[in-house]
């Protein structure tokens, strides 16, 4: 399983350090079937990189550009990301396909960007309200999948992870409901295994949006829930780790 925490444009340079430092101390125990990661904005990967040090916690980025280096005021590319350590990049979460415009072709590029970087893609999928309400999810999610996965070959299934985030869940305090995340999530896997074959089955399915320590559990608990992509939660370590706890205990029930 994967916990994996989106800081978003959260945090100042000493909060963001204490976070890593404290996430770090509370996820010490060694050898458990839970992967941990953190995602700070860009300015504070290296400074966060410094605080978890010989810890078990893996660095991630928020986002990418899908070019190696060029006239791209203000991007970031993955050559950078991969040399400031960072393990995995979050792309196409629902901030940015609906505030800034990312459409699934954009989002596909940077998926294949980031996989030849050899870095893993924690690619964000999931519908609005209003595609639930009228009976589109599905449809929504499997269209998101086909735009940022067609033409593209994970090596192995640890590396490529998709995080199904209602967008009507993020920040919202309303969570899924453990059914209905698990149904979608059998449709992402379905989806997965007919693109993937065999290591189709094996990439880690992460949900996402409004997971808390009293409600991980339940989610956890579902076959097809893989961990979790921890928003606003993992801005508190003790919260988070609760998070991980709570993920740790379902590998060994
Ligand atoms: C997210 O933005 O990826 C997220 C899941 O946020 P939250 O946990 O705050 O809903």
């Amino acid at each position: 399983m994967l916990v994996a925490g989106n800081w978003k444009m959260h945090t100042d340079l000493r909060g963001a350090v204490r976070l890593a430092a404290e996430v770090a101390r509370r996820t010490e125990a060694p050898a458990r079937r839970v992967r941990v990661a953190v995602c700070p904005p860009f300015v504070w990967l290296d400074a966060v990189r410094a605080a978890l040090r010989g810890s078990r916690v893996l660095l991630g980025a928020q986002n990418v550009h899908p070019s190696d280096e060029g006239a791209f005021t203000g991007e970031v590319a993955a050559p950078m990301l991969a040399a400031l350590g960072c393990r995995f990049v979050i792309v196409g979460h629902s901030e940015r396909r609906h505030l800034l415009g990312e459409t699934d072709a954009f989002v596909g590029e940077k998926v294949r960007q980031v996989l030849r970087h050899g870095l893993v893609p924690i690619l964000c999928v999931g519908e609005t309200l209003e595609e639930r309400d009228r009976g589109d999810a599905e449809a929504v999610v499997r269209r998101q999948l086909d735009g940022a996965l067609r033409g593209v070959t994970p090596g192995a299934p640890e590396g490529l992870v998709v995080a199904y985030e209602p967008v009507w869940a993020i920040g919202t305090g309303r969570t899924a409901t453990p059914e209905q995340a698990q149904a979608m999530h059998a449709v992402v896997r379905a989806d997965l295994a007919a693109r993937f074959g065999e290591a189709g089955r094996f990439v880690e399915l992460l949900y996402g949006g409004s997971v808390k320590p009293d409600n991980a559990a339940r989610l956890f608990a579902q076959p097809d829930v893989d961990g979790g992509l921890i928003g606003g939660a993992s801005l508190d370590a003790e919260a988070f780790t609760s998070i991980v706890e709570a993920a740790v205990q379902t590998t060994e029930a």
